[in-house]
């Protein structure tokens, strides 16, 4: 059966690129009939930031992408959280060390400090491994009782994977195809369990996607140069059979310029790069949020599947539903994906004019309510319909439509100085006592009246319209003025054109 898992380590807000990887992993779970699993890394207890797990938990949740299992949901491989998992790698790591594929390392920094120095003296660049194991003290070079002496005496120590000499690892990587990596050329004797009793990344991620019976890796790019570690562990620990397959996705790249997308190109050119706002515990500094920005999740989960995969024809707008029967690896691309912002916000658009006029009515309440507003539902709802063609967010929806709620404080220049002519206020009164004559206040009935009474005065639609909509408004926006006129009342309507005579 197919079980994958998000492995967010909670050092800060998941980035967009980090919901990318777990919805990537949630459909290919979907698509194969298999688990989705969460699995929070927390071993690097100097990185940890408060608030962060939550803050994962609630945008998968608002993403729609349900862990089957994961902390506070259960499962029969918990606990899913590493810091509470903490004696199990001790124990794998004690048996790496009695197969001779890992060491107990006692030197101290100030060691390998010096002799990095030597390395740089002589124009060489320093790497802990083959090099080092002869010059630095450590259970390769030491007796079992010296060894035991040391740890029973308090000496701290590290554990480290002994990398072999000059091996080529190669892997069949399910979007890069077969890559190869030399071990003396690019790889160290890694640390797998530290001295303050945490395992590192390498060895609780690598014992833990055993334990948890994990058949596909699906992962970051940033990932990639670990996974010769990550093959050789399997190996070193014997599970070779039955160890997952990796999948390396590709980087999200900015809108311009050369890159990897981060927080620093959302702040330039205002957009988002989080789920959901964040406020850094420590800076109190607020980073925004698509949910908060008024995007839809399925929006974002739209145009989030479309950064490194691609269905391979032109179809654009995908549920979740669909993407789950369509997903596959082999369409996921090796290069990486430009992010736009503009694309992100038609997708925004598109959702937007899908939802019935009921729902954003209901969204558009908190709006209103914000800027102290009351209507009644009925107006809400004929507002928003009317208006709803023009908007891309809820938040539009207010900037599109305010004056059906305000009356006008200011009046447009331009208008007036065109339009405004000595005889104007005198001829919008008489519309007024038109408006005051209509029985059933409707746009149509308003428009007969004012058609009507327009005929028989002979008077040009022309001069009077634009004036009657700068007092309706303020400006010469919105839809069709009887319209307008609808929505606001009878009375309402009458009271604007009188104040803005005065
Ligand atoms: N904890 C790692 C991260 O934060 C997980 C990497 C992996 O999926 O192996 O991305």
């Amino acid at each position: 059966k197919v079980r994958v898992r998000f492995a967010p380590s909670p050092t800060g807000p998941l980035h967009m690129g980090g919901v990318r990887t777990a919805l990537f992993n949630y459909l290919f779970a979907k698509k194969h009939g298999g688990d989705f699993i969460l699995r929070i890394e927390d071993t690097d207890q100097n990185r940890y930031v408060p608030g962060a797990e939550e803050y994962i938990i609630e945008s998968l949740t608002w993403c729609g992408l349900n862990p089957v299992e994961g902390p506070g949901i259960g499962g029969n491989f918990g606990p899913y959280r590493q810091s509470e998992r903490k004696e199990i790698y001790k124990r794998y790591a004690d048996q790496l060390v009695e197969s001779r594929w890992a060491y107990y390392a006692f030197d101290t920094p100030e060691e390998i400090e010096t002799l990095r120095k030597e390395a740089e003296a002589n124009k060489e660049t320093f790497s802990y491994g083959i090099g080092t194991r002869e010059q630095l003290n450590n259970s390769l070079k030491l007796s079992t009782k010296e060894v035991e002496d040391k740890i029973a005496g308090g000496e701290a120590y590290v554990i480290r994977f002994k990398m072999p000499e000059d091996t080529d690892v190669t892997e069949e990587d399910l979007i890069r195809g077969s890559v190869t990596f030399n071990t003396t050329k690019s790889l160290d004797d890694k640390v797998l369990f530290k001295s303050d009793g945490m395992p590192t990344y390498h060895l609780a991620n690598v014992v833990d996607d055993h334990l948890m019976e994990i058949t596909h890796v699906i992962r970051g790019e940033e990932w990639l140069p670990s996974m010769p570690l990550h093959v050789l562990l399997y190996k070193a620990f014997g599970w070779e059979d039955t160890r997952p397959r990796f999948a390396h996705l590709p980087l999200i790249l900015k809108p311009v310029g050369k890159g990897k997308l981060s927080k620093r190109d959302g702040d330039k050119m205002g957009f988002p790069v989080f789920p959901l706002l964040w406020t850094d515990p420590e800076t109190g500094d607020i980073s925004r949020g698509y949910r908060e920005d008024g995007y839809f999740p399925e929006a974002f989960i739209n145009l989030l599947a479309l950064l490194g995969w691609s269905p391979g024809n032109d179809q654009e707008f995908f549920s979740m539903e669909e993407l789950s029967g369509l997903f596959s690896l082999d369409r996921v691309v090796k290069s990486g994906s430009r992010f736009d912002p503009e694309k992100a916000k038609w997708f925004n658009k598109h959702y937007f004019q899908q939802k019935a006029a009921e729902e954003l009515a209901q969204l558009f309440k908190p709006v209103l309510e914000k800027k102290g507003v009351t209507a009644s539902d009925e107006k809400i709802l004929a507002v928003v319909s009317e208006v709803k063609e023009r908007c891309e967010f809820v938040t539009d929806i207010w900037e599109q439509s305010s004056y059906f709620f305000l009356a006008p404080d200011s009046y447009d220049e331009k208008t007036i100085s065109k339009r405004w002519k000595e005889d104007t206020p005198e001829k919008l009164l008489a519309i007024a006592d038109v408006f005051a004559s209509v029985s059933e206040w409707k746009a149509d009935a308003i428009k007969e009246a004012f058609s009507a009474f327009m005929n028989e005065k002979e008077w040009g639609f022309g001069v009077v319209m634009n004036p009657l909509r700068l007092c309706l408004v303020g400006g010469n926006m919105g839809p069709d003025l009887f319209v307008i006129c609808e929505l606001l009342g009878q009375e309402e309507s009458i009271d604007r054109i009188k104040n803005a005579i005065e």
